[in-house]
């Protein structure tokens, strides 16, 4: 499976498939290829960071179980790479190995995957991600059930009513309603709330968490934020 290693040259988004399953990496080349993405491969830990630097893919699918490295401590080193700290990781994970998705969560991946998987499953949480990370994708209003975030105007409503929220309370929302129903660890909501910032810590999160919860529910809204033992947060989309 070896190939030149070169940076995109299209306007497809790149896919860095870490995996060294050598029949599930022709399942994965095959549907990504189909779907219009271009893939690199990497087929064990060593090879996952350095072909990721080369290419700066605009995703990495990374397989848990790997020869060399694990998939949590390339998803580790990823996050500290300069060049790479904000690319989105979905991670692949073993049926039922809840403690590893929640691990990989824990170290930074942005979404996660159960083997086995259907192609359709997969197209739509790279597209999801996708979407996520790059923001002329975005949506500029963001809706779970009557909650409306706009973000424009920086405004949210529950019903049609304006929700009073500092600015930190807004975009811990902001994150959690990009990803209804998904647990997300504290560290991402700091990576991503905050940025890089050694300032913050956990205690933060929660502190402003609980604001956030006050402020929906003192403007009439039920309690949209679920606690994830061991995770973080995560929104209800109803
Ligand atoms: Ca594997």
């Amino acid at each position: 499976m070896a190939q030149a290693i070169r940076k995109s040259d299209t306007n497809k988004p790149h896919v860095l498939v870490v995996e060294d399953e050598e029949a599930l990496v022709v399942l994965l080349r095959y549907n990504l290829e189909r779907e219009g993405y271009e893939v690199s491969v990497a087929m064990d830990g060593d090879d996952a960071v350095f072909m990721a630097e080369a290419i700066e893919p605009d995703l990495i699918l990374l397989d848990w179980m790997l020869p060399g490295r694990s998939g949590l401590s390339i998803c580790r080193e990823i996050r500290t790479n300069r060049k790479l700290k904000t690319t989105p990781i979905i991670m692949v994970t073993a049926r039922g190995e809840e403690r590893d998705m929640i691990q990989g969560l824990k170290n930074g991946a942005d979404d996660y995957i159960r083997k086995p998987f259907s192609p359709t499953e997969l197209l739509a949480r790279v597209e999801a991600v996708l979407r996520r990370s790059d923001p002329e994708r975005e949506a500029d209003r963001l809706e779970v059930g009557e909650l409306a975030l706009d973000r424009n105007s920086v405004q949210v409503e529950w019903q049609k009513h304006p929700v009073s929220l500092s600015l930190t309370e807004l975009r811990l929302l902001e994150v959690m309603m990009e990803r209804p129903n998904h647990a997300c660890s504290r560290d991402f909501l700091i990576t991503r709330v905050w940025g890089e910032n050694d300032e913050v810590d956990f205690r933060t999160v929660d502190v402003n968490i609980r604001r956030l919860r006050q402020a929906l529910t003192e403007a009439g809204a039920p309690d949209f934020v679920r606690t994830v033992r061991g995770v973080g947060y995560a929104l209800r989309d109803g």
